[in-house]
């Protein structure tokens, strides 16, 4: 009782969903989520009747008070997304901040993430990433982005849209290079699952010849950049020099 769980939803395959997360979600007295139509499918799926109310990126100020009030009084409450892991990329964290803010207890019921389901599969290094989530949507905005982050060693990884994803690859072969690694990681654990591996340049050719890969859900990864060899002073210059240039 009085407690927020936090609970991770699949992001495509139903049966990715936790048996924790089930049981958790047919306990509590109310469940947050962004859209109640689209929950309440999850839901019926399960045979879960718990109270859906909606907490989306434009009430999740007020909302959040009306929930902490909630759960003053003694109720459990589970927050979800649309899909995946909810605050990654999606809402909660103003109602999570709140909850802590408040003395209040928070529990993790963990499940599935885009962002480590494609990084999983991808082949890139994991032994460090760094997550981007959705780029500006402006082109011009998007490329500069890119450009920042084009001497990072890190894998880097990127939310992206079907609107967007061709011209994202375009960017990503101007700002990264055409020969620099390149993973799409298509409608994971869907019937369409695909990934794309190979330099920006063909991963590119490969979007722009089949507007099948231009549709769904997709994770952008990125190769990181090769690190500099200590004492290499006049490449170190040269890296110093383009990221200030970017940030310019
Ligand atoms: N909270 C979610 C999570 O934990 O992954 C992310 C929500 S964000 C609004 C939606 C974005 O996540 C999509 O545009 C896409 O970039 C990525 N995504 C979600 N489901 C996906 C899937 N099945 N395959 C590939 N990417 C997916």
């Amino acid at each position: 009782k009085s407690t927020l769980y936090v609970v991770a939803t699949p992001i495509g395959n139903l049966e990715d969903l936790t048996v924790r997360a089930e049981k958790i979600l047919k306990q509590v007295d109310i469940i947050c989520c962004e859209d109640t139509r689209h929950s309440a499918r999850l839901m019926e799926s399960i045979g879960c009747r718990t109270q859906l109310i909606s907490l989306h990126e434009h009430n999740e100020r007020e909302k959040s008070q009306y929930i902490v009030d909630k759960l003053r009084a003694g109720e459990s409450i589970a927050l979800v997304s649309d899909a995946g892991t909810p605050l990654i990329s999606d809402p909660g964290y103003v109602l999570v901040n709140k909850v802590v803010e408040a003395g209040l207890t928070v529990v993790p019921v963990p499940g599935v993430s885009a962002v480590i389901t494609a990084l999983s599969v991808a082949g890139l290094p994991t032994d460090r990433w760094y997550f981007e989530g959705f780029l500006p949507n402006k082109g011009s905005a998007r490329l500069k982005r890119m450009e920042q982050l084009k001497g990072a060693t890190e894998t880097l990884i990127f939310y992206e849209s079907s609107h967007r994803i061709e011209a994202s690859m375009a960017d990503a072969v101007t700002a990264f290079g055409a020969e620099r690694p390149v993973v799409i990681a298509r409608e994971l654990t869907k019937t369409f699952e695909t990934l794309l591996r190979g330099s920006a340049q063909e991963v590119l050719e490969r979007v722009r010849a089949d507007s099948n890969q231009q549709k769904g859900e997709f994770v952008v990864m990125v190769g990181g950049a090769q690190p500099v060899e200590q004492g290499d002073e006049d490449s170190r210059a040269f890296l110093l020099a383009d990221e200030l240039k970017a940030l310019m």
